[in-house]
């Protein structure tokens, strides 16, 4: 057995967007933006070229962009980080999460995360020999149900992965779900990783419960963040994250030997992008405008429908259409409607299949309204 992941395959995110690229399908599967991101960003990019920014970057990121980081935590959270101990900048949120957990799981330790559950978190808990302990989140609400939490911790329990708001369901947590977690946590050694990539797309006037803002829980907990999502480049691969400094000390030891550093230029010109504020305080309304109009243009369809609170993606029950499973529906969407979407049972267990199936509306209005096209004529 030469494989450490024999259960293993390639993503669902590269196999849906690859028959959506081979048949030329719509593509509302991947999670990214068909459009392009602002100018002005390019230009701070290409300016922090042209001035230098192109030999290796501190291991813990740009300090321009650190301070940043650390300013908006401030600002939108009251909430402090140490830009020299307390925040690293990563490539993307995915190698924050890799490497957080390759920091502190060890053989047998367990670590709980929510399901439906972004497909990331759980080979890398296995690679290094943790076991993964799944709760189940119940359509079509997806609350967590805390007594079964409870029951889930046990001595073994190393680390809980939350993500908040979620993909792929568009669900929020609470602030009662925040002291809960906060409650069930005390007095442990329990790390908490906190998957925060989508903090700025918030729909109905909802407030973005981050760890940061319950003290005991900021204590143990990890807080990742994706500028991909933010900023409309996922191609760009930056992100970061933060926690107390016991905990940063040791996911340096494992960055500065698995990436070291991030590209330079990028970060420069993120740094000097997040001065004014606007640019990510105004997502959630941009993105709310595209939720809005992708409902109101599916209203009349088969598809059972909840308005999703956060992320660019909604999803929709296909009960009333096919009783084939989601794959199976997902895949003939693509190839004969050319319309392309996930299949929820990529982030579940065992691939349970609740027939549900996940669209990306980070998209043109022009893309949203063919693709609406479609699926009111199933
Ligand atoms: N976590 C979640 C919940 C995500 O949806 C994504 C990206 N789709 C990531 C982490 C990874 O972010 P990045 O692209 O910055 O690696
Ligand atoms: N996060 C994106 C999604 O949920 C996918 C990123 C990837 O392809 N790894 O669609």
């Amino acid at each position: 057995h030469i494989s450490k992941l024999p259960q293993v395959g390639t993503t669902i995110f590269t196999e849906m967007s690859a028959l959506a690229n081979k048949h030329d399908a719509i593509n509302l599967s991947q999670g990214f933006p068909n459009f392009k991101s602002d100018k002005k960003l390019m230009e701070y990019v290409t300016q922090a070229m042209h001035s230098g920014y192109n030999q290796y970057a501190p291991m813990a990121g740009n300090m321009e962009l650190r301070q940043a980081i650390a300013n908006k935590f401030q600002s939108l959270y009251n909430s402090s980080y140490q830009t020299d101990t307390e925040i690293t900048v990563t490539a993307g949120a995915t190698q924050a999460i890799f490497t957080i957990i390759s920091a502190f799981v060890k053989l047998e330790d367990e670590v709980i995360i929510f399901r439906p559950a972004y497909d990331c978190y759980e080979p890398a808990i296995t690679l290094h020999g943790g076991k993964t302990v799944s709760v189940q989140l119940e359509a079509p609400n997806y609350l967590v149900n805390w007594d079964d939490v409870e029951a889930k911790i046990s001595s073994k329990t190393k680390m809980i992965i939350i993500n908040t708001p979620h993909n792929p369901t568009g669900t929020l947590w609470t602030k009662s779900d925040m002291l809960k977690l906060q409650e069930l946590t005390k007095n442990t050694n329990i790390i908490v990783l906190s998957d925060e990539v989508y903090e700025h797309i918030i729909f109905d006037d909802e407030k973005h419960q981050s760890v940061c803002l319950f003290s005991e829980l900021k204590m143990r907990s990890f807080i990742t963040a994706s500028f991909g999502k933010t900023f409309h480049n996922t191609g760009w691969k930056v992100g970061y994250c933060c926690a107390p400094e016991v905990l940063m000390k040791e996911f340096k030891k494992v960055h500065q030997f698995n990436v070291f550093s991030v590209n330079h230029p990028m970060q420069k010109g993120l740094a000097d992008y997040m001065q004014t504020p606007s640019h990510y305080l105004e997502l959630s309304a941009f993105y709310q405008q595209k939720r809005d109009l992708f409902l109101k243009l599916i209203k009349d369809s088969k598809f059972k429908v909840k308005p999703s609170k956060g992320t660019y993606f909604q999803i929709v029950d296909f009960s009333n259409i096919t009783d084939e499973s989601d794959v199976d529906f997902a895949k003939r969407l693509t190839v004969d409607y050319k319309l392309a979407s996930i299949p929820l049972s990529g982030f579940n267990e065992n691939n349970r299949d609740d027939s549900v199936l996940r669209f990306c509306f980070a998209k043109t209005d022009e893309t949203l309204e063919k693709a609406a096209k479609i699926l009111c004529s199933l």
